[in-house]
């Protein structure tokens, strides 16, 4: 374990822990004591693999983006998570979740989501186990991605409408956590992002560190190195991203880079622009960054893209942050939207609007010479062509 990761106790510098009601105790100790014993289990290392393999489909292509890299003088790859099952990164953590709530003995799942992609994800991997599934919404969401709402219905889960605050994910957080607190012994909660109390920022990120697993592997057969100058991934609560730059943390001469959701602009009051605007407190169990009014109130997010409009981010993101390992920048929905379009027309592929945003980065850098830039594509578009052909008048 080095400075970057999490410490014995759950912590990321000042940020991490468990911030949790007593009554959730016994559920968040039980993971604490054991998470690390089952994940790193062979029986459990050999099933996970088997499902990444033959039901996600990995490992995920990386590709060379030749059009791409021809418009910005730099040999852009792309790590092609749009093309796990189910459409992005999030199978990763429910596949290694599923089976850790099999190992603890847990017989019935809960999730929370906000865009539907993570309860499409648990859904997914409870259908797979037929364990019985009750997924948190937003009545607000609910609505807005009703194709989500039918794939979790057909797979067999239930999906139960938050109804209060402003009806979005963090009540469904809410309530998932007011769930678990009633169920705690049968009931095994799958957090979709690197937050939460410890040890689950930690556990998410041990099962999406995958993607740079990978990344290194293939950039070796393909460059003579595994090393590139950048890293991107954007962040909504920063699971892909940590994924995408878990076994290159310690390799300081990579550049990180995290990129958040600028909604209608930084300084627009309509953004999700964590860390530019954020402060210190806790949320959702954990102490990180946060946007709040001056006296703690959680400040409602703004993006165009469902998934990046998480108040906060997590510990472990709070912490790079902090200590300068990684650049947080952040891009309007604008930028995303045209950032899209390109990589569709230039390369054939459409992007999950949140990886837009990674993409849209580009356009702020300047390369030199031969540089190496490896970009997480987090999702696929499908599930925002109306998003786009709306914006561009298609
Ligand atoms: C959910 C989602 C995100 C944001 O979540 P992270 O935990 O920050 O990765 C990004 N991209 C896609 C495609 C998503 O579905």
């Amino acid at each position: 374990m080095n400075k970057y990761h999490v410490n014995e106790k759950g912590y990321y510098g000042p940020f991490g822990g468990a911030y949790i009601p007593e009554m959730l105790y016994p559920n968040v100790e039980e993971l604490q004591q054991k998470y690390l014993d089952i994940i790193q289990d062979e029986s459990f290392q050999q099933e996970f693999q088997e499902l990444l393999r033959d039901y996600v489909g990995r490992p995920s292509p990386l590709y060379l983006a030749k059009r791409l890299s021809q418009r910005y003088g730099a040999n852009i790859y792309l790590k092609r998570e749009d093309l796990n099952h189910t459409g992005a990164h999030k199978i990763n953590n429910t596949v290694g979740q599923i089976l850790l709530a099999e190992r603890l003995g847990k017989k019935r799942i809960i999730a929370e989501t906000g865009a539907g992609q993570h309860g499409v994800a648990t859904a997914t991997v409870c259908a797979l186990k037929g364990l019985e599934c009750i997924v948190y919404m937003g009545e607000v969401d609910i609505a807005r991605q009703a194709p989500n709402v039918a794939r979790m219905k057909m797979m067999g889960a239930k999906v139960i409408a938050a109804q209060s605050g402003s009806r979005t994910l963090k009540d469904a957080t809410n309530e998932a956590l007011r769930d678990w607190i009633n169920n705690p012994v049968d009931t095994h909660y799958i957090i979709g992002s690197v937050v939460g109390p410890h040890p689950y920022p930690d556990m998410v990120a041990k099962f999406q560190s995958i993607i740079s697993e990978e990344t290194k592997k293939q950039l070796l057969e393909k460059t003579d190195s595994d090393t590139p100058n950048y890293v991107i991934a954007c962040v909504g609560g920063g699971s892909n991203a940590a994924g995408m730059f878990y076994h290159f943390l310690d390799q300081e001469e990579v550049k990180l880079i995290a990129v958040e959701a600028a909604g209608h602009g930084v300084e627009s009051g309509e953004s999700a622009a964590t860390t530019a605007l954020g402060k210190e407190g806790v949320l959702h169990g954990s102490r990180s960054i946060l946007m709040q009014t001056d006296d703690g109130q959680v400040i409602e997010p703004y993006s165009i893209s469902a998934g990046l409009d998480y108040p906060g981010i997590g510990p472990q993101h709070a912490w790079l942050f902090k200590n300068g390992r990684g650049s947080y920048v952040s891009i309007t929905d604008d930028e995303a939207m045209q950032a899209g379009l390109r990589l569709t027309q230039l390369e054939g592929i459409i992007p999950a609007i949140e990886s837009s945003h990674a993409l849209a980065y580009l356009e702020k850098m300047s390369f030199k010479g031969d540089e190496t830039v490896v970009i997480c594509l987090s999702g696929r578009g499908d599930k925002d062509l109306d998003n786009y052909t709306k914006y561009f008048g298609l």
